[in-house]
């Protein structure tokens, strides 16, 4: 098994608030009555797509690359992201549930590969975040979206998690906005 150090902080990814309503934003968005297994299957698809376009955007937020518990910031912060993603889990959990996993999906590659090196065993052929690597692999080869490439590096920046806030809440009032158009044409 390779020895290489993998924090499970030690990775460009978005926090899994900010996944979660992604995923009840595209389930939303693409809810169809009519056509019903064309809208899962293109929420799927882009609820797992969003979260490498995600993960590429918090090179500009706030995401420390090593976790530091002897940082007051980085543990008040971890524990509030925490305590959001139990509220969003409670508030759109059961109606969102397959839309939010897609969402998360990739993450299970941390879980696979950090257990790997906690409990000593080997999956041979998942020694690496291979969703992570098929996502930026996708990313970096489609024009356009190479340019994510060039965010600026904020993980240290304590002020950038604003941009991760403001891009959740931005997220949260789309949501709302769909649900409230809904209820007025009354479908
Ligand atoms: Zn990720």
């Amino acid at each position: 098994m390779k020895t290489k150090q993998i924090s499970l902080f030690a990775t460009d990814k978005m926090q899994a608030p900010t996944h979660i309503l992604t995923g009840v934003l595209l389930q939303k968005l693409f809810d169809s009555k009519r056509h019903q297994t064309v809208a899962q299957i293109i929420t799927a698809l882009a609820c797992y797509f969003s979260h490498g376009l995600l993960d590429k955007l918090a090179m500009a937020t706030y995401h420390p690359p090593v976790a530091d518990f002897s940082d007051v910031f980085w543990v008040l912060y971890h524990l509030a992201v925490l305590l959001i993603t139990v509220l969003l889990l409670y508030v759109y959990g059961s109606e969102y549930k397959w839309a939010i996993a897609l969402a998360l999906l990739p993450d299970l590659d941390w879980v696979v590969v950090h257990s790997q090196h906690l409990f000593h065993f080997d999956i041979p052929f998942y020694n690496e975040p291979l969703l992570h690597n098929a996502l930026h692999y996708i990313i970096d080869n489609t024009p356009g979206l190479q340019l994510l490439n060039n965010l600026p590096d904020y993980r240290e920046l304590y002020s950038a998690c604003i941009v991760e806030i403001l891009l959740g809440l931005g997220i949260l009032s789309a949501v709302k906005a769909l649900a409230q158009r809904r209820r007025n044409i009354h479908f």
